[in-house]
C-alpha cells in the first residue's frame, strides 16, 4: 500500500519547524554566512524545540520521532539556512549508534544528561588523509587494563568546536583495516583533547568545521560502544539512518533557490514581459520541480525504510546522491535566472549555490554513493 498523506503530528511538526526556520533561523543566516560565526543562541532554542534528539527514545529525555518525522522537520529548518541546519543535525548523526546499539547503563549516562540540557554532539570519523576510505584511519585506541588510550586527529569535523560529547572512530591495529575500528564514547571534558580554529569554508558557514586531535586521552573501557571488527559496521549502520536527513536538507535548499527563482522570474521584466514566460526560464523552473520531487520522494522512501528496520543502504545513498545533484544543479539555475543580479551578495541565491556544493561531498562524496548503490546492485542481481 502507498500513501502520501501525513498523520496529524507530522503536519504539525512540519508545520512548527517551518516556523523556527522563518521566525529563528532565516533572520540570523545572512549574518553567520558572512562572518562565519557559529549560531550559538539558535542552537539554544533548537534544543529548547528536541531538534537536536529527534530519534533519542522519550524515556531518556528525547523526541522518540521516526526517521521520515525527522526528515519532515529537516527540510524545513534545512530551507531557513542549511549551515544551521547541519550544526543542529549532527548531534543525531552521531547519537544515533548509541541509541541503537548503545548498553542500557550507556543510554542511562550518555543520552540522558544530553537531553536534559543544552549540549552538541561530534561524529569523528574522517582525517586529513582519509576521507572516502575510513577503514585506512591512523587514529589509534589501544587497551591498557581499564582505558583505552586514544591518539590522533580527526579532520572536518562539524561542530568540532562546540561538542560535549565526541563519537569517535578509531583502529586497534591500523594493518586490520576495518577489522580493527572501534567505536568509542569520548565526552569533551576528558583532558588531551584539542579542537583546532574554525576552518574558512565556501559555504554553510554558519557551521563550525574544525579539526579535533586526541592525545594521549584515557577514555574508560566502558565507553566503548563498538568493539574490532564491529566498529566500521557500525559507523556505516549510522549513515543508513542519517542520510536520507541530509538528502531532504538538500531538498530544503534547492526549494528555497526554485521559490525564490520562481518569484524573481515574475517580476523581473525583459523584452517587455516579465522573464518568466520565457521558455527556457519556465524549462528551468519545471526541471527544478521535478528534481525537488524527486529528490524527496526518495528521501521519504529510504527515511520509511529505516523507520521499518529494512535495509535501506542503497535507497539512502541514491537519496543523498540525487538529492545533493539536485540542490547543486537547481541552486546553479537559481543563480542563472536572477541573472547579474544572481551573482551578487544582493540576494540570497549565490548562499544557496555555496551552501549546496559540501552537500555533494560530506556524509560520503556522490562518487561513493554511486559504488554503494552498483554494489548493492550487483549483490541483487546475484
Ligand atoms: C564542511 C564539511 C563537514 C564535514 N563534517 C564531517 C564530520 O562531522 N565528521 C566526519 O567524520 N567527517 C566530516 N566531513 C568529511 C567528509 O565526510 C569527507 O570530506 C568526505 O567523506 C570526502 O573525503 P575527502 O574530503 O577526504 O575526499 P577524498 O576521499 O580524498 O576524495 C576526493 C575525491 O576522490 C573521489 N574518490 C575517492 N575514492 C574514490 C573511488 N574509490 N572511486 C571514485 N572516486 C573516488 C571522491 O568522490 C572525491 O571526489 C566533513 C567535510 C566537510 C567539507
Amino acid at each position: 500500500m502507498i500513501g502520501f498523506d501525513l498523520t496529524a503530528e507530522q503536519k504539525w511538526l512540519q508545520g512548527k519547524a517551518r516556523q523556527f526556520a522563518k521566525e529563528v533561523i532565516q533572520p540570523i543566516a545572512g549574518q553567520h554566512d558572512r562572518d562565519g560565526t557559529f549560531p550559538l543562541s539558535v542552537m539554544k532554542q533548537a534544543h529548547q524545540e528536541g531538534y537536536l534528539t529527534p530519534l533519542v527514545p522519550k524515556e531518556y529525555g528525547g523526541q522518540g520521532l521516526g526517521v521520515l518525522d525527522t526528515c519532515l522537520i529537516a527540510e524545513e529548518l534545512a530551507a531557513g539556512c542549511m549551515g544551521v541546519y547541519v550544526s543542529i543535525f549532527v548531534s543525531t548523526l552521531a547519537l544515533y549508534p548509541i541509541i541503537k546499539f548503545g548498553t542500557k547503563e550507556q543510554k542511562e549516562r550518555f543520552l540522558k544528561p544530553f537531553c536534559s540540557k543544552f549540549s552538541l554532539a561530534s561524529y569523528c570519523l574522517s582525517e586529513l588523509t582519509v576521507g572516502s576510505d575510513p577503514a585506512s584511519m591512523k587514529t589509534t585506541a589501544i587497551l591498557e587494563g581499564d582505558i583505552y588510550l586514544l591518539n590522533g586527529t580527526k579532520m572536518w569535523i562539524t561542530n568540532g568546536g562546540f561538542a560535549d560529547l565526541y563519537l569517535v572512530f578509531a583502529t586497534t591495529n591500523p594493518n586490520k583495516k576495518h577489522k580493527g575500528i572501534i567505536c568509542l564514547i569520548v565526552p569533551s571534558h576528558l583532558e588531551g583533547i584539542i579542537h583546532g580554529e574554525p576552518i574558512e569554508k565556501m559555504g554553510q558557514r554558519a557551521s563550525n568545521t574544525t579539526a579535533v586531535t586526541f592525545r594521549q586521552v584515557n577514555v574508560p573501557k566502558e565507553n566503548l560502544l563498538a568493539g574490532e571488527g564491529e566498529g566500521f559496521k557500525k559507523a556505516m549502520a549510522a549513515l543508513d539512518i542519517t542520510r536520507p536527513m541530509i538528502a531532504i536538507g538538500a531538498v530544503g535548499v534547492a526549494r528555497m533557490a526554485m521559490e525564490l527563482a520562481t518569484q524573481y522570474a515574475k517580476k523581473r521584466i525583459q523584452f517587455g514581459v516579465p522573464i518568466a514566460q520565457h521558455q527556457a526560464i519556465q524549462f528551468m523552473l519545471a526541471d527544478m520541480a521535478i528534481g525537488i520531487e524527486g529528490a524527496r520522494l526518495l528521501a521519504y522512501k529510504a527515511a520509511w525504510l529505516a523507520d521499518r528496520g529494512m535495509r535501506n543502504s542503497k535507497e539512502a545513498a541514491m537519496a543523498k546522491a540525487f538529492a545533493s545533484d539536485v540542490a547543486m544543479k537547481v541552486t546553479t539555475d537559481a543563480v542563472q535566472i536572477y541573472g547579474g543580479m544572481g551573482y551578487t551578495k544582493w540576494h540570497p541565491v549565490e548562499k544557496l549555490m555555496r551552501d549546496a556544493k559540501v552537500i555533494q561531498i560530506y556524509e560520503g562524496t556522490v562518487q561513493i554513493m554511486r559504488i554503494i548503490i552498483a554494489r548493492r546492485m550487483l549483490e541483487e542481481l546475484n
